[in-house]
Formats: structure tokens, C-alpha cells, sequence
């Protein structure tokens, strides 16, 4: 009952200000979001990386409102891209975008967000890396879906995200599982409306079960978003079922959540890349996360009234 709360509080700019402000936020906020400068999370990759764990980089921002809070965030990309260069780890360090913060929302947001992210993926693509369009609310997802379309004609390695709550991700799922194509499945993060989503935890998770089996079952690079620990099993098993080797689809967990599993995995051969998000603008992240674990909520509560 408390996720969707949380979940509406993360519109909320009274909010915002009252949790940005509380002098413990930043301790809990860490654990998820380890650094606010490029500078705080380039050890960060070099760590994971030398321990066999591969990593998609988010720089943290949405809800913008302004066309100049979209180029600094084109800005802010870049600026990653050419700190990555130098490390020269191609793929093993790719990024992860939010339509959302180059612009989508905006008047005449679909043209700009694309404006605005594909100097982004040519900069990817020129150190041998490449960009993953993240999924947001359902009513981003036509303009997300022709921008990752756009991409792919120069770009074909760009990849996309599908969330496994809305009814029409199996659609999406059956046209994007093609060959080439790289498709991160997740349950869903944002509050949707009964009418396009399932609500229920079982039906989401048998609706994650259909869509990767026809992800597996597919010609694309399946990239498996979840935590949950029945799912990771499933897709192992639909994996060999489909026959597809280690190196044929991935798996992906979120920075600071279970992270045990992410070296159990990757030290089992498989690939694992960690969702490690950072910048100043962690608010939206940060309530999500809160939202999928309400135990997280009473952590950050306790921090707060024990201080
Ligand atoms: P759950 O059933 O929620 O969790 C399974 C177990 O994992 C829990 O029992 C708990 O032990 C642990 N766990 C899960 N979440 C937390 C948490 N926040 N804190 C502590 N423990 C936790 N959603 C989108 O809508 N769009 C995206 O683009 C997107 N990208 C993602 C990228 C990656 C790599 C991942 C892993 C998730 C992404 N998500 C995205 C979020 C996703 O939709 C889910 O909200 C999130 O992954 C929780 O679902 P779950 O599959 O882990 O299963």
C-alpha cells in the first residue's frame, strides 16, 4: 500500500524540498546513488569493473522544465562519454538515458529530446560503447520507442527498455525481439492506471515470465532488469531453453541492491551489468527505490527520528 504513496510523492515538490533538506537524506541516499560528480563514480567503475561486473551509467535528472536544463544534461553525458574513453572498457561500461531529462516533456519535446541525445550516442559509439533508452511513464513510450527507432537506423546497437505492468509490453516485446536488437525487461517502476497495467504483483511477474520467454525465444540480446531471485532462476532456465549461451543475454541489477547476488552471478560466468546512477538531481531515483521496498522507507524514516 505504501509504494504507491511514495510513488505519488515523487511529483511532489513540497516534498522534494522536505527531503532533499533532512540532514540524514544524503547517508540513505548513498546507497543508491554513490557520488554526485563524475569524478565521485569514475573509481566506481574502475571497482566493479575489476571485479568482473559490467555497468550502465545513469546521470540522475528528470522532471526538467526548462530547454537549457535538457542541454546541460546532452552536457553532462558527455562529459561521462569522455571520462570513459580513457578506461577504454567498450561495452562493459554503456549508459543508460531518461528521455525525460533531454527534453521530451517540453513544447516540441520529442524532436529535441532526439536533438538532444544523439550527440550522445555518437560520442558512445565512437569509444565502442553504446546508450540504453530507459523506460518511464506510459505516456512517453510512443515518442521513446520511435526516438530508439531513429537511433538504431546510424546506430543499431542502441537498446531499449520494456516494463513488464503495461498490457501492451508483449506487443513491444514480439516486434523489438529481432535480430540486433538489445531489450532490458523490467517490472516497472512509475504508478500506472488500472487501465493500461497490471497491479497486481503475481500478474506482473507472470506477465515478466511471458515477455522473456519471447525475448529468449527471439533473434535480439535479451537484458534481464530484476532482483528477484524466481525470475533470475526462470531466466536461466528459459535461457537454456532457448539455447543460448552466457554471452548471449545479460543480467542487470540496480547499484547498492543486492549486491552479493551481482558477484554471485557474474563469478558463475554469467554477464551482470549494475544500473549505477549519480548527479545531484537523485530525488525521482531515489523516492522509486524507496517505492519498491517500503522497508527502505521505515530505514530512512529511523535515521531520521534517531538522530
Ligand atoms: P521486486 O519483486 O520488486 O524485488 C525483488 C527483491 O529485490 C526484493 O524482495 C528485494 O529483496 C530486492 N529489491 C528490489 N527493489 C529493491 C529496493 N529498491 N531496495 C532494496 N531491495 C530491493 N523501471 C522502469 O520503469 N524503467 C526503467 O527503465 C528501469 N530500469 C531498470 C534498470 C535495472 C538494471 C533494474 C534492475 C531495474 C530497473 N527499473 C526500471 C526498475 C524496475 O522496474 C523495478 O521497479 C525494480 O527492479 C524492482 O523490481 P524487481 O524485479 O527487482 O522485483
Amino acid at each position: 500500500m505504501l509504494g504507491p504513496v511514495i510513488l505519488a510523492a515523487s511529483h511532489s515538490d513540497r516534498m522534494r524540498r522536505l527531503i532533499s533538506a533532512a540532514p540524514v537524506t544524503r547517508q540513505v541516499v548513498d546507497r543508491f546513488i554513490p557520488g554526485e560528480t563524475v569524478d565521485d563514480v569514475v573509481p566506481i567503475v574502475e571497482d566493479l569493473t575489476g571485479r568482473g561486473l559490467e555497468l550502465t551509467m545513469d546521470v540522475v535528472g528528470e522532471d526538467i522544465t526548462t530547454p537549457a536544463q535538457a542541454t546541460a544534461a546532452r552536457d553532462a553525458y558527455l562529459r561521462l562519454v569522455e571520462r570513459l574513453g580513457p578506461l577504454e572498457l567498450g561495452t562493459r561500461a554503456e549508459m543508460s538515458v531518461k528521455l525525460s531529462m533531454f527534453g521530451q516533456a517540453l513544447e516540441g519535446g520529442h524532436e529535441l529530446a532526439l536533438a538532444n541525445v544523439r550527440p550522445v550516442v555518437e560520442a558512445a559509439a565512437a569509444i565502442g560503447t553504446t546508450v540504453t533508452l530507459d523506460a518511464e511513464d506510459h505516456t512517453t513510450l510512443d515518442s521513446m520507442f520511435a526516438i530508439h527507432e531513429e537511433l538504431r537506423r546510424d546506430f543499431p546497437q542502441t537498446g531499449c527498455v520494456i516494463q513488464a505492468y503495461l498490457f501492451r509490453t508483449e506487443a513491444d516485446a514480439r516486434r523489438l525481439a529481432a535480430a540486433g536488437s538489445r531489450v532490458r525487461l523490467v517490472k516497472g517502476a512509475y504508478k500506472e492506471p488500472a487501465e493500461v497495467a497490471h497491479q497486481q504483483k503475481h500478474e506482473i511477474d507472470k506477465a515478466y515470465v511471458r515477455v522473456l520467454r519471447t525475448l529468449m525465444e527471439g533473434e535480439g540480446y535479451p537484458m534481464v532488469g530484476s532482483h528477484d531471485p524466481r525470475l533470475i532462476s526462470i531466466a536461466q532456465e528459459l535461457a537454456r531453453q532457448a539455447g543460448r549461451k552466457p554471452d548471449e543475454y545479460e543480467f542487470q541489477m540496480l547499484y547498492g541492491i543486492r549486491s552479493d547476488e551481482h558477484l554471485r552471478l557474474a563469478a558463475e560466468g554469467h554477464r551482470m551489468r549494475v544500473y549505477t546512477a549519480y548527479g545531484t538531481d537523485w530525488y525521482g531515483y531515489f523516492m522509486r527505490r524507496l517505492a519498491e521496498k517500503p522497508a527502505n522507507l521505515l530505514f530512512f524514516a529511523r535515521s531520521v527520528i534517531t538522530r
